[in-house]
């Protein structure tokens, strides 16, 4: 499926990295390849996606989305019914057996928004492997329900106060770790970038999205003009596209942040935005939001998890060479595609989908109405509470919160409850 010609894809990707771990990824790729030819590896791989994770998740059919629409049919992959709620978990369950196949008892991992943390925290609870987190300090203090549920798995969360304490100094945080500890310690790393081999690996482990959705569509004869899939880093879209690359259709579409608006710091537009240019950072070359000197720009979306800076280094390649097509969606879109499949199918996306989503809204009208057209839904919406309530019923919302600040601060209940543990 594609796979990088030595760590790189057409110039983008490599190992960037300090000497010392130049041996610890080149064992871990090797461990990878290996572990991938091996039958009971992958039969326990399997045997966990369906049992934990709750594999193979279902394709529905938006008939209400479709008939409104007008024009293709539309597809969702509900890829948020996974276990912890989005697809992170198939890379996070995958990465955490192969540590344990090579011995480690020690998971890292690096988070921004929380998602990624959350899915290595849980990985590792089910495998009974040791998790440190690590995380921006503000990030911490911004995504409390996310640490909340890591400490919950038993992960130690880290506030990593170096730098603007985001999620680039974390990943700079887990880099260390890793470099100090590369014989105890594998480090998940959460998105298909970063230096070789994990492009590769995260692609390999989120593909199980894309071999069901083939599936399912050949089954059910779907005539698939295009697979819409929503783009921060690049895990979902490129494991939902993976067993099409090689094949002239169907259409490939990722959406990136469109945030506010075209200007810098307004967006996280790597590939459709205009402060794009190629770059080498955290270890890997691809297509970054800098400024002249190199330095990452500020970015802005309102999904947590379509903000790095940076793409996936085969997504680069790919966009480049057109077989996926970039666009983006802004803020303003993605909330009217969350309301529009929630009222009409049932369904609540996460804020990053909600981007696939309302592509599939832009794009569906202008097809026939024997095409199919599938959004991967990556996530669900329950972890957007947070964001999509002061939107939508701003002032109820705030009420909500003062109500629940007193009664946290006056009911005597709740301070017995917390003593009894
Ligand atoms: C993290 C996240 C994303 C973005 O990450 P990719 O690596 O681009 O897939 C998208 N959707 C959800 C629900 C996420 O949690």
């Amino acid at each position: 499926m594609a796979n990088s010609e030595n760590g790189f894809f057409d110039g983008f990707g490599g190992k960037y990295v300090a000497e010392v771990l130049r041996r610890t990824l080149d064992e871990l790729e090797v461990s990878f390849k290996d572990a991938m030819q091996d039958e009971s590896f992958l039969k326990e791989l399997e045997t966990i996606q369906r049992d934990y994770i709750g594999r193979e998740t279902p394709l529905l059919f938006a008939e209400t989305a479709t008939k409104i629409l007008g024009g293709a049919q539309i597809y969702i992959k509900l890829e948020g019914l996974a276990n912890t709620g989005a697809h992170k978990i198939n890379n996070a369950i995958g990465q955490c057996l192969l540590a344990k196949r090579m011995g480690k008892k020690r998971i890292i991992a690096e988070t921004g928004a929380g998602q990624h943390g959350v899915a290595t925290a849980a990985a590792c609870a089910k495998l009974g492997l040791d998790c440190t987190v690590y995380m921006g300090e503000v990030d911490v203090r911004r995504q409390q329900p996310n640490v909340a549920a890591m400490e919950l798995y038993g992960a130690k969360v880290h506030a990593v106060t170096s730098g603007s304490r985001t999620l680039k100094d974390a990943v700079n945080e887990a880099m260390r770790d890793w470099a100090a500890n590369p014989d105890t310690t594998h480090y998940v790393l959460g998105s298909a970038l970063g230096p070789a081999p994990f492009p590769d690996m995260v692609r390999e482990f989120q593909s199980v999205i894309g071999k069901e959705v083939k599936r399912q569509a050949e089954e059910r004869k779907l005539d698939v003009e295009a697979l819409i899939a929503c783009c921060g880093g690049g895990s979902n879209s490129i494991g939902f596209f993976a067993p099409f690359i090689d094949q002239a259709s169907p259409r490939l579409i990722a959406v990136e942040a469109g945030g506010i608006g075209p200007g810098v710091g307004e967006n996280a537009s790597r590939m459709t935005g205009n402060a794009s240019r190629d770059g080498i950072m955290h270890g890997y070359k691809s297509r970054f939001l800098l400024d002249e000197d190199g330095q990452a720009l500020p970015t802005r979306s309102i999904s947590a998890g379509l903000d790095y800076c940076g793409i996936g280094p085969q997504l680069a390649s790919l966009g480049k060479k057109g077989r996926i097509e970039f666009t983006s969606a802004r803020d303003e879109e993605a909330l009217n595609a969350l309301k529009f499949f929630a009222k009409n199918e049932g369904v609540l996306f996460a804020m990053e989908s909600a981007h696939a989503g309302a592509e599939a809204i832009r794009l569906a009208p202008t097809l026939p109405k024997n095409k199919a057209i599938i959004i991967n839904m990556s996530g669900r919406g329950d972890k957007d509470v947070f964001i999509t309530s002061p939107v939508f019923r701003h002032d109820a919302w705030l009420e909500f919160l003062h109500a629940e600040i007193e009664r946290l601060e006056s009911d005597k209940d709740i301070h017995d409850a917390k003593i009894m543990n």
